[in-house]
């Protein structure tokens, strides 16, 4: 038995038909670029999410950069992220000319709450953390130090399409959020795609300006400098056909790992996330089934002998690890959780059985060591 950690042809052949009729439809209407499907999609994930409005992007570090550009961050100021994410958060930070300055993860592997302060400067102009896992930060917090120091906040919301905090939604409780529609993530289109979340109307304006080169979307005069990072039609289509059944996705997400965490809570050796109802303010999407592990390295390599595919989120480095990058900061509680954590299959192509192999070699693996 083979369990692969993502099962990337599945994404199509689960439903070639359908897909094969939208490209169909599409491509007969020559509806490439900014087209309906395209509008219709930003609308209902702006309506699901309770934003006021939603923009598709090539991708969500673009949204990332556009949500900062448009914000006004640039250089001189300081922007703080936690740095157990994406180098593309940080990356954003830097493509605007701003300093990324890495946090603390906490016990939750999100951002540290606790850590944020001490980071703060008199060039701190804004707190963006990453709503990793699918999973919201504690924002109660967040916002209490947002306003206090007066810091606008941004969220690299990409894993967190629906997930929320006391009801409301990743992405829409600062200037805005981005949504990565890369093909592991929740919803994931066939290549690139990304969407910015925002309530913001100015900022709304400015980035459906600036993802179309400058073009205001009503006159087509060029209203500033832009670029080009528009959502494809094509992709639009497909991933508005996928959302429909958005719930049906989260749910299945959720029920998976409501399995692992009664099979596997009896281990010491781990430390699993917090089960989906654990906390009635939350509602978790569970991007990722991230655990930490003791003989982490070791574990991996006994589930790969049996035919199971793990994942080592950013290949166990923080942001601030790569030399490269010369964000020189010592985080040690971040360095000793990256040593621990590990990534296990759940994706809409496992099978119950297949969790429950997973759990069964991952039992013997601690019974014997
Ligand atoms: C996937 C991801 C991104 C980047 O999304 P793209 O759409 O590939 O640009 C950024 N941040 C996090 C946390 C991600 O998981």
């Amino acid at each position: 038995m083979t369990i692969p950690f993502f099962n990337y042809p599945a994404l199509f052949s689960d439903q070639e038909a359908k897909f094969v009729e939208i490209f169909k439809t599409v491509g007969r209407r020559g509806a490439f670029i900014m087209q309906d499907d395209l509008r219709k999609f930003e609308e209902r994930v702006a309506a699901y999410s309770g934003a006021a409005h939603a923009i598709g992007v090539a991708n969500a570090t673009d949204g990332l950069e556009l949500l900062l550009s448009a914000g006004g961050i640039g250089p001189g100021d300081e922007v703080i992220f936690c740095s157990h994410t994406m180098v593309a958060t940080a990356g954003a930070i830097h493509s605007v000319g701003a300093t990324p300055v890495p946090a603390e993860v906490g016990a939750d592997h999100l951002i540290d709450v606790d850590k944020i302060e001490s980071l703060i400067t008199e060039r701190t102009r804004a707190i963006m953390p990453t709503q990793l896992n699918g999973r919201v930060a504690d924002m109660d917090k967040i916002l209490a130090i947002t306003s206090k120091h007066k810091l606008d906040l941004y969220e690299d919301a990409a894993q967190g399409l629906g997930a929320s905090y006391k009801g409301r939604f990743a992405g829409t409780f600062g200037k805005g959020g981005c949504i990565s529609f890369y093909p592991a993530k929740n919803l994931g289109c066939f290549g690139d795609g990304g969407l910015v979340l925002t309530n913001d109307t100015k900022l709304y304006h400015a980035m459906m300006a600036m993802r179309d080169h400058g073009r205001d979307p009503q006159t087509g005069d060029i209203v500033g400098w832009g670029r080009n990072s528009r959502l494809d039609n094509l992709q639009a289509a497909i991933l508005a056909h996928l959302f429909e059944d958005y719930d049906g996705i989260v749910a299945r997400r959720r029920a998976i790992a409501a399995r692992y965490d009664q099979r596997l809570k009896r281990i010491n050796s781990l430390v699993l996330p917090p089960p989906p109802d654990a906390d009635p303010e939350r509602f978790d999407v569970f991007q990722n089934y991230e655990i930490e592990a003791d003989r982490r390295d070791d574990l991996k390599a006994h589930l790969s002998a049996n035919g199971i595919g793990t994942l080592i989120q950013w290949g166990g480095k923080a942001v601030h690890q790569y030399p490269a990058l010369k964000l020189s900061a010592r985080l040690p509680h971040t360095e000793t959780l990256m040593a621990r954590m590990i990534m296990l299959p759940l994706n809409l192509s496992i099978t119950d059985d297949e969790v429950d192999a997973v759990c069964d070699a991952i039992e013997s693996f601690y019974a014997h060591g």
